[in-house]
Parts: C-alpha cells; structure tokens; sequence
C-alpha cells in the first residue's frame, strides 16, 4: 500500500516538474505535423486557433513561473548543495523558457506562410537573443533547438525548396555564432576592464594605508621573519619620516599663514649644548645647514629662558641660522617644551616690505601670530610624541608576538636540554643579552646545578654545583623573588652562584626564579654589558618567561620519569621486556645492514625457587638486584641488559663475536657466583651464594632474526641447566655435542 502510495506520489511530482516540458514537446510535433499553417485556412482554423491559443497559454504560464522561482525561491537557495540545486532549476528554465518560445515562434511562422513567411526575421532575432542571454551550453542547446524546428518546418511542407531550407539554417547558426563570439568577446573585455580598474583601485588603498601605518610598510612581509634590529630600523625609519612630515606641513602652513621669509625648527641635542636645524620652510637660499650653539643668538636667548621671544628689526647677530644677512623687520620664538624640559626653539621671520617708492617699514608679529605660533609649538610636539607612542605600542606588539610564540615553543619541549635552549632563544628574542644561565635546585640535596648556560664566560658552567650559600641565585630560590633589585649589577662583591664563578664586565643582570607550584625549583640568570637592559617591563616578561620554563622543566622531568616507567623494569632498573625486543630488533636490522655482529646471552639463576622457599621472597627480589647489577656493571652503553622475565636476564653485546660472548659470559658467571647474599637478620640464616646458568647465542652464525637466536640460546640455556648448571653455553657446543636432543629453531 504503502510503495503504491509513493510511486504515485512520486509520478505526481514528475508530472508536475515536467509537464509544460511535455506539453511543449506536444506542440513542437503539432508544428512538424503542420497543424498551425491551417490557421490561415477558415475551413480548419478552429482547431488550429484553439492550438494557437494553448501554446499561447503555455508561453504565458512558463514565463510567469521562471519570473517566480527567480524572484521568490532562488534567493532562499543558499550553500553548495541548494547551489547546485538553484543551477539546475535555472539550466531547466532556461532550456524550456527558450524551446517554448521557439516553439510558438515557428508556429506563428507556420501560420504566416511557413518558409516564405515575413515574420522569419523574427526567428533570426530570438535566435540572436537566446544565444547573447544564455550561457553557451545553453544557447548552444536552444540553436539546436531552432535547428530541429526548422527542420520540422521542412518536412511539414512549408519548404519550397531544399535551397530555402538551407538557407534558413545558415542563417540560424550564423546569428548564433555572431552574437556568441561577439558578445562574448566583449564580455570578455568589460570583464577585464572591470579586474584592472579594481586591482588599481586596491592598490591605492594599499599605499595610502602605508602612508598613513594603518598597515605594515611591508604588507605581507610578516614581522615574525624580522630580527628584532630590523624591526627597531623599521620602526624608527617610518617614524622619523612621519615627524619630518608632520614638521614640514606645520612650517609651511605657518610660513603662508603669517606671511614669513623663514620658518625654522631648532632642536636640542643629546647633549644639551646644540640646536640642530631639523626642519625648515623658507623662501631664502642664506639658510644655514646643520646646527648652531645652544646659546648662539636669539634661539640661545629662547632656549636658556624657555620663554618666547620677539624682536622687532634684528640685527644678524639675532639670527645666527642665516650664513649672510638678510633684511629682516621682525623675529618671533618660542620654546618647544615637553613637560617643563626644553626640546627645541621655533622661530619665525619676516622681511622688511617696502611699498613702491617708499622706505622699508618694520612690521612686528601681532599678539595672535605669538598665539599661532605657540600653537605650532605644541602640535610640533604632539606629532613627536604621538610617533614616539607608536613605536612603543608597536615595538610593545612585537615584544609580545614573540613572547607568545616562546611560550608556545616552551610548552611543546620535551626534554629538558630542549626547554632550555628554547629559554634562552625566547629571552634573546626579548631582550639582549651577553650571558644567561639555568641553575636548577635540589631541594633535598640543598644544592644548585647550572644546567644550561650561553654566552660569554658560559664555558664550562654546565654541571658545575653550588650550595645553599650566600650568592644571588641560592637567595632568589629562597625568596622566590628576583634580584638584583632594579635589574642593574650594584654591589659586584656578591657573588651570582658562587665566589669562584665570576661574570666580567657586566653592568645589568637579573636572576629570576624558576617557580612552578609555588616552589622555586631554580633560577634563570641573564647579564648584559650595557645599563638598563633589563627595565620593568623586560624583567616582567622575562619573569613570566622563566615561570614558563620552570613549569616546561617540570613537565620534560615528569615525562623522563614516565619514559623511564615504560621502558625499565621496576625491581632491578634494567631494561623491560618489551624493551629489550624493540632494541633487540633495531640492533639486528643495524648488524644486517653493516654486516656487523651481535651477541645474546640468556641468563637464568640456578635453583632460585630453593631460594625463595629458603629465605623468602624479600631475600629473592635482594638476590635478583645483586645478579642484574653485576649484569649492568659487566655491558657497555651500547649493549642490552635486560630483565627477559622473573629471575632470568638477556644480556645483548653489540659488535661482539662468540669469543668475546662467552669471555663476558665466564665474567658476569663468575662474579655471580661471587656474591654473597645476607639473608634477613630474624631469620637466622648464614648468608648464601648462589650461581647463574646461561646460553649463547651468535648473529649471524647461529640465526639472523630475533626469534632464531633467542630460541637457539634458549637450547644452549637448557643445555646448561642440564650438563650442571653454573656455566655458559654457546649454542654452537650445544648443537655440536648433542645433536639429536636438540631442537633446530629456524
Ligand atoms: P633452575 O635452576 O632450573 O632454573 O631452577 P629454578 O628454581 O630457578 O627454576 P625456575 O627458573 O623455573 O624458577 C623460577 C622462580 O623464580 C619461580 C619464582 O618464584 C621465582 N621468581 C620469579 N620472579 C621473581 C621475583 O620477582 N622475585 C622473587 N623473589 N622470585 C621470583
Ligand atoms: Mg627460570
Ligand atoms: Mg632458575
């Protein structure tokens, strides 16, 4: 009931989405069986008219539903998939909207005289238009479309002739191609107009936003690959062209706006004992270059008093920025001055006027020109000031850029050498340095270890121990708090670490404590040669640096000890199970690959349950110690000594041929049997020895894989156990001396 019910809703759904597509192909082939032409014959034109007016009807119907899907649906379908369906709806439209019309175009051409029809132009005109409003499949689709109906037109004996027919075809797909390539073309050429024009427009932007700094000057290039030295040159060039800027425009709007020959900025040096012409707008060629004594003419008068001045008629001594005299009626200045200290003197002047005929008259500035020119002072300072924020705000993001990007990479480090060296690149990245140093602190050890340090006098730090002693590093760890105070090297008597280490020439140093947990668990040390490199500001962002590094050291620790967890065995410290395969295995693919040799040895205590039954457990597990710490002490770094399970070890000997296995093996054999055992005092026992049994095995004489030489020293083991135990085995003696009791392993 159910499926019945849905294919019929189903075929509801396709007749409604297809019907006008039907009926629109019903009245294509009216048109090929010739029904319109009888139109014009009033014998038959009933049923032609009534033909006439459905597809009339069909045309009017179609259009008024592509207007509504355009209008009211297609706006809703948004995202990819209700894109495509959109597209689809539209590709259909179109198709229909297009065939219908060409449909009702032939028809009428059918009803006005078929191939001789007038109206044929008509057909020429909706072809052109199909094609220019369409996309070219579509379009492509509809000249097709054209093409059958001509066709159609033909065989319904309207044609007079096949050259007519031809013809009309030509001339459809004439009109099709001209309005594509053409309309197309142009298209084209309005499309790229359009990219120019807004590409030049972007651009604009771009370089206006620069002139401003709303953006970087280097858009694109991101500050993350400039070195912090480049960053400041950067800054301080487009800060210095800004002012210069500011300067010039203020000068030149003064100069025009009180009629001056000269507008000049002088500003304080460094130093205090010159004015040094920064910016200038005059009208004279006499204006000097460079600077002038800070109490040379009327300037020095300004600069000394900080109050303005105004002298009406000069003489040249006034003007001391003028190399030659000039005919000036009246000076003006006043003192640019930033919070009570003296920056710079401005100054303004003008020239005698004559009328013609007449003496020169000496004009003096107006109280309003002083208020001005007080002003321009001010708005002088402003843009200095202003820039000099910039920069800070600026060079502030950058401090900060790096500093997040060094909590990153401190937060991804896993072993402590790593976190270190990640420290002391995230505090160069901050601040710069000539020495720096990690002191880690054992607080059961009550003892300072210098882990890490760089720079100059580093050499030879690393590994070097202190106590809890008097230095500055032992009391940054006791108080939690940095020292030296202010970040500046006062009294040099105190020693850092110790008094034997000795930074040289060093003017500001900080040592901040490594805090993690409200526990200090050492000390970030970092000197500089020059005054103030560690200002408030530095030391805060060194001091969450290094809270950062105490936290990452924490961390690096606690993931060695997991580490260390995993891979070795709990009781004897040597290497676990699981261990000892993968290792096993990487150092025989590496013998494999050079051609080397490798030696295991199979180890099991003799009659280790008697001692257990005997002393107990306790005394077991103190036996298994002893054995696995001769094993330790007996291998080299390269070599494998591991616990293979309960009270048997496997011991791997990298590069060592069967003589050298089994010297090591008499070796670690008989110093086995050298112990002595003291069992526990309650129980009254003497103390006891015991002895170890083991089995050789040899790559690549005796296997060359991991399961082979185990299980053939496994056999030389078992050969051991059964010939007397306390004694080693190579394989080769096994096989050799009893051939049928032992199984080969492959
Ligand atoms: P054999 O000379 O043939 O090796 O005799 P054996 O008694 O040593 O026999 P076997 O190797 O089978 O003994 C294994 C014993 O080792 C059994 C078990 O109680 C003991 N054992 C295994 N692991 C531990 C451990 O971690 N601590 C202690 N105390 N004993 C262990
Ligand atoms: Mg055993
Ligand atoms: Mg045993």
């Amino acid at each position: 009931m159910r499926s019945r019910a849905r294919a019929f809703y189903r075929a509801r759904r396709a007749v409604a989405a297809s019907w006008t597509a039907v009926a629109a192909l019903g009245f294509a082939v009216l048109v090929a069986l010739g029904a319109f032409r009888s139109l014009a014959l009033p014998s038959r034109g009933i049923g032609a008219l009534a033909c006439a007016l459905g597809l009339g009807a069909l045309v009017v119907g179609r259009l008024s539903t592509a207007l509504r899907f355009t209008r009211r649906v297609a706006p809703h379908l948004t995202g990819p998939v209700a894109t495509r369906a959109r597209r689809f709806h539209e590709l259909r439209d179109d198709l229909e909207l297009g065939a219908i019309l060409l449909i009702a175009t032939f028809a009428m051409l059918q009803a006005t005289g078929g191939e001789g029809s007038p109206l044929y132009p008509l057909a020429y005109a909706l072809v052109a238009f199909l094609v220019a409003f369409h996309r070219p499949a579509v379009g492509l689709a509809l000249v097709g479309v054209a093409l059958t109906l001509e066709a159609a037109l033909f065989v319904a004996g309207n044609a007079r002739d096949g050259v007519t027919f031809g013809m009309h075809l030509g001339f459809v797909a004439f009109f099709a191609l001209i309005h594509l390539a053409f309309l197309h073309a142009e298209l084209m050429r309005q499309r790229r107009e359009h990219r120019l024009r807004l590409d030049a427009e972007v651009a604009r932007m771009r370089q206006e936003a620069r002139d401003f700094r709303v953006i970087s000057s280097q858009l694109g290039a991101d500050s993350r690959n400039r070195t912090r030295a480049e960053e400041e040159e950067r800054l301080a060039q487009g800060a210095v062209e800004t002012i210069h800027q500011a300067l010039f425009y203020n000068l030149e709007l003064l100069k025009t706006s009180l009629d001056l020959h000269t507008a000049i900025l002088l500003w304080l040096d460094a130093t205090g004992e010159k004015l040094i012409i920064k910016e200038l707008c005059s009208d004279s060629e006499r204006v000097r270059e460079g600077e002038l004594g800070a109490d040379a003419g009327a300037p020095g008068t300004v600069a000394k008093s900080g109050e303005s001045l105004m002298i009406v008629d000069p003489k040249p001594g006034h003007l001391p920025y003028y190399e030659e005299p000039e005919a000036i009626a009246a000076f003006l200045a006043v003192p640019v001055l930033e919070d009570g200290h003296l920056r710079g003197v401005l100054c303004a002047d003008r020239l005698q006027r004559a009328a013609d005929g007449e003496a020169p008259t000496a004009a003096g500035f107006t109280e309003r020109d002083q208020k001005l020119l007080a002003g321009a002072a001010l708005q002088i300072l402003r843009a200095v000031r202003s820039e000099r924020v910039f920069c800070a705000v600026e060079r502030g993001k950058y401090e900060h850029e790096r500093f997040y990007r060094a909590s990153e990479q401190l937060n991804r480090a896993l072993t402590p050498d790593e976190v270190f060296a990640t420290a002391f690149r995230a505090a160069r990245e901050m601040s710069d340095f000539d020495f720096a140093a990690i002191a880690l602190y054992d607080a059961q050890a009550r003892r300072h270890t210098i882990a890490a340090a760089t720079g100059d006098g580093a050499e030879g730090l690393a590994g070097q121990t202190f106590g809890d002693n008097a230095g500055l590093a032992a009391m940054v760890v006791k108080n939690k708090h940095y020292l030296p105070a202010g970040g500046e090297l006062r009294d040099r008597e105190v020693p850092i670490f110790n008094k034997k280490i000795r930074l040289k020439g060093m003017e500001s140093l900080v040592v901040l404590p490594l805090v993690c947990a409200d526990e200090a668990i050492g000390t970030f040390t970092l000197a500089a040669r020059r005054h103030a490199a560690f200002v408030k500001d530095k030391r805060e962002m060194l001091g969450v640096i290094a809270n950062q590094v105490a936290v990452s050291t924490k961390n690096a620790e606690m993931y060695r000890a997991m580490e260390q967890m995993a891979t070795t065995d709990g009781l004897t410290g040597l290497v676990n199970h699981r261990t000892f395969q993968e290792r096993f295995g990487d150092l025989i693919s590496r013998a494999e690959r050079q051609g080397g040799k490798l030696a295991l040895l199979l180890t099991d205590i003799d009659h280790f349950k008697k001692v257990n039954d005997t002393y107990g457990h306790p005394t077991g597990d103190i036996v298994l110690k002893g054995v696995a710490a001769v094993c330790r002490d007996e291998v080299r770094k390269i070599d494998i000594a591991a616990r293979y399970g309960g009270e048997e070890f496997a011991i791997v000997l990298d590069g060592t041929d069967l003589a050298g296995a089994r010297l090591l093996a008499e070796r670690i054999r008989s110093e086995v049997q050298a112990l002595v055992h003291a069992p526990a005092p309650e129980s009254g026992k003497e103390p006891f020895g015991c002895t170890l049994s083991l089995g050789i095995a040899c790559f690549p004489d005796d296997g060359r894989d991991k399961k082979a030489l185990i299980g053939h020293a496994d056999q030389a083991l078992y050969f051991a156990k059964h010939n007397g135990r306390n004694r080693a085995i190579a394989w080769a003696d096994a096989a050799e001396h009893s051939r049928p009791q032992i199984r080969a392993v492959k």
